[in-house]
């Protein structure tokens, strides 16, 4: 039986950093993605030179027939295989002050980081629970402990998932599976791209943005044998802006 990671937002930034880092310790991966064929096949074929297998799955983690569909058809071409680390990372951002927000802005944003966890994750746990063995890390933000001005959206969302962390960690628990938050500042990726890079060092007492690496290292440990007895916490990555 092959263990496998899933990565959802697979093809750039934070999550393409986790995928190389989980194949760098041995897991097959799948490399999830919602519109990037091309940069999906680049991490794809990097992945692959670290000896495991990778596999891309395109899907919309806000729509819940796309995940049955394509998990159900993973399922049935891999039927000895299980995925055994569920990195939940895709996440989009649609900034406004709340006052102008649209509908559209406050949905794309919950339907994607809050929808997507629950879809996503109710889906694989089964399998986990009966394997008595499993890693769920949700990806939540600096955004989701402090909440930023401009982003209510992606702060509530955020801050969603960290309560839904810490619940779902107590129910699982007992089948050793573990769920925990992972909590990054600012870090230097496309989401981050538009952002006064120089005005927003200032406050970081590292005085630097966070690089996609340094957060995937982290989901390789909360992803390892080592980290067995960590559940229902979020760790903030950040620099030092905020504890
Ligand atoms: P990014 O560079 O903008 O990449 C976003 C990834 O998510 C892409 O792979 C994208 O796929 C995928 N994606 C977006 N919507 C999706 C959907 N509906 N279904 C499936 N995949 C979807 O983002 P990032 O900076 O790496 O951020 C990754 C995570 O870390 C996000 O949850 C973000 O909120 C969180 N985070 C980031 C920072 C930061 O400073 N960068 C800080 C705190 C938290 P395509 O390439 O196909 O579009």
């Amino acid at each position: 039986m092959a263990k496998y990671a899933l990565i959802t937002g697979a093809s750039r930034g934070i999550g393409r950093a986790c995928a190389i880092e989980l194949a760098k310790q041995g897991l097959n991966i799948i490399i999830n993605y919602y519109s990037r064929d091309d940069l999906a096949e680049d991490v794809k074929n990097t992945v692959v030179e670290y000896g495991v297998v990778a596999e891309l799955l395109k899907f919309d983690v806000s729509d819940s027939a796309q995940i049955e569909a394509a998990i159900e058809n993973w399922e049935l071409t891999h039927p000895d295989d299980y995925i055994d680390v569920l990195v939940n990372n895709a996440g989009i951002r649609r900034d406004s002050l709340l006052i102008f927000m649209q509908n559209q802005q406050w949905h794309e944003v919950l339907n994607t980081t809050l929808n997507g966890f629950f879809y996503l994750t109710r889906r694989l746990l089964k399998n986990m629970m009966t394997k008595r063995h499993g890693r769920i890390i949700n990806m939540a933000s600096l955004s989701g402990i402090k909440g930023l001005p401009g982003q209510v959206n992606y702060s509530a969302a955020k801050a969603a998932i960290i309560g839904a962390t810490k619940a779902l960690a107590q129910e699982v628990a007992p089948r050793k599976v573990t769920v925990n938050a992972i909590a990054p500042g600012f870090i230097e990726t496309d989401m981050t791209g538009d952002l006064p890079v120089n005005e927003l060092k200032k406050m970081i007492p590292m005085a630097r943005f966070g690089r996609p690496e340094e957060v995937a290292s982290l989901v390789g440990f909360l992803s390892s044998d080592n980290a067995a007895y960590i559940t229902g916490e979020v760790i903030s990555i950040n620099g030092g802006l905020y504890t």
